[in-house]
Order: structure tokens, then C-alpha cells, then sequence
């Protein structure tokens, strides 16, 4: 069945309009009418049956049926990710929408070239990755933050798996096994961080430095590796 994500609040007999796009999506893509069924969710009141009640060239309403998943609990585990270039930024925010990431913050470092970064579209993409995964929430895609500030006022209590391809490191399995508690997954730019960088993060009390293994690889591969590996060994792939 479609699934969309939309803004309006869904309980019981509650009519809405979804947005043009998505309107023209149901019935010029989808081939939909009125009677029709699909799903939509908001992020808050679970996933409802709702069927269109009304449609026009101008775009349609529908109606919620009937809850048919009650809201969990937003995920706790956030991937940091440094800037790399557009194409790669979106399928790791795919990814990450998919793997199950509660949100997505944006890093600035020394190495990375930020001007081409449009939070916009890679919300839109968080949104269809959702829509399209079964999730009841889309990941928050936080706009573009300098390292070195989100470093020094990073929150307490969360810890900070720092994936380091240089030097010391346990592998992330290990550093991941029974862990409890919100965590960040950081990934950094193409060219990896600086040696200041490093130096800064393996120092910090919040941050854990772990190995994905002897290889060096791009950062959307690591962005995928970590988050399935953390969620195998903490996260919701246990349940
Ligand atoms: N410094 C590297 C490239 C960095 S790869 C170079 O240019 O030679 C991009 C990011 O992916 C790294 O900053 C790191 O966070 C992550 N990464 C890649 N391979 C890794 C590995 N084997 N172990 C841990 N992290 C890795």
C-alpha cells in the first residue's frame, strides 16, 4: 500500500489535504481515486488507513480510517557525517533513514567544501526513504554545524562513536556489544580528518575511537557499515 508522510493530525475521521505534490503523486502516478486506500504517518499519532474522499484536478482530501501502528518511541542513535560531495550525501541520508537513525547532523571540518549542501532536498530524501521503509518517524536532517563547535557542546550522557581508519582503535562490534544509553556514529570527509581533528576527538571524554576493519573505505560505505553494525549489536535489529 502507498505511504505518505504528511503534516496533518490523524485520529479518527479527521480530513486533510495533502500537499500538491503528494496529491498529483496519489492520483496521476499512482493511478488513485476516490475509495482508494493508503497509509500516512506524522512523525506523532502512528500509522493510519486513510482513504480519498474527494478528488480534483486541483488535488484531493482524504480521510483517516482507522489506526492500524501505534507511535514508538523516536530512535536515539544519530550519525554524524562531514560533508562529502552531493551524490554521496544523499544515499548515506537514505541510508541512514533506512538503518533507522532518529537524526542526521551535518559537520563541517577542516577538509570538507560545504557550499553546495541543501538540507531541503536531503529532507525530501529522509521523507521518501521513510515513507517507502515502514518507518513512523522521518529522521531530522540538521543543517550544516563546524566540528569543533558541535565537539565542545556536545551532550552529556551520549556517546560518540568516533570512526578512526588511523591508528588504535577497537572494532566497532566490540565498542558496540551491550552498549545502552543514546549514541553518535561520526564519519568523516573523503580526504579524513586533520591530525588536529583527531588529536581533539580521541581526547574528548564523550568519544569512543573505533575500526571498521583494515581497509580504508568511502565514507558512505563506513556510514552504512557502522550504523548496520551498531544496530546489530545495540540497537533495534535485536529486538
Ligand atoms: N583519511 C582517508 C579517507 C577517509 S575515509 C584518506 O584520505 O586516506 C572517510 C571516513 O570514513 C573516515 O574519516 C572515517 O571516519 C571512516 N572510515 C573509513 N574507513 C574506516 C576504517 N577502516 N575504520 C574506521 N573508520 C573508517
Amino acid at each position: 500500500m502507498i505511504r505518505l508522510y504528511v503534516d496533518a493530525e490523524l485520529k479518527e475521521a479527521a480530513r486533510f489535504a495533502p500537499r500538491e505534490d503528494q496529491a498529483r503523486y496519489l492520483l496521476a502516478v499512482m493511478r488513485q481515486s476516490v475509495g482508494d486506500e493508503l497509509l500516512c504517518f506524522n512523525g506523532r499519532d502512528g500509522e493510519w488507513r486513510c482513504r480519498i474522499t474527494a478528488a480534483s484536478k486541483r488535488g484531493c482530501e482524504l480521510e483517516a480510517v482507522e489506526r492500524t501502528r501505534e507511535q514508538t518511541p523516536a530512535s536515539d542513535l544519530e550519525l554524524v557525517i562531514a560533508l562529502v560531495k552531493r551524490t554521496r550525501l544523499e544515499t548515506i541520508i537514505e541510508k541512514a533513514a533506512e538503518l533507522g537513525c532518529g537524526r542526521v547532523r551535518l559537520a563541517v571540518t577542516r577538509r570538507t567544501n560545504a557550499d553546495h549542501t541543501r538540507v531541503d532536498r536531503l529532507s525530501a530524501i529522509a521523507v521518501e526513504a521513510s515513507e517507502q521503509t515502514g518507518r513512523l518517524d522521518v529522521p531530522e536532517i540538521a543543517p550544516p554545524e563546524k566540528l569543533e563547535r558541535l565537539i565542545a557542546d556536545w551532550p552529556e550522557g551520549r556517546t560518540l562513536i568516533f570512526c578512526d581508519e588511523a591508528g588504535e582503535a577497537a572494532p566497532l562490534l566490540e565498542a558496540a556489544a551491550g552498549r545502552l544509553g543514546p549514541a553518535s556514529i561520526l564519519i568523516g570527509p573523503e580526504g579524513g580528518f586533520s591530525p588536529e581533528e583527531r588529536a581533539g576527538l580521541r581526547a574528548h571524554p564523550a568519544a569512543v575511537a573505533v575500526s571498521l576493519g583494515p581497509r580504508i573505505l568511502r565514507a558512505d560505505t563506513a556510514a552504512i557499515a557502522a550504523l548496520a553494525l551498531w544496530q546489530a549489536a545495540a540497537g533495534d535489529w535485536r529486538n
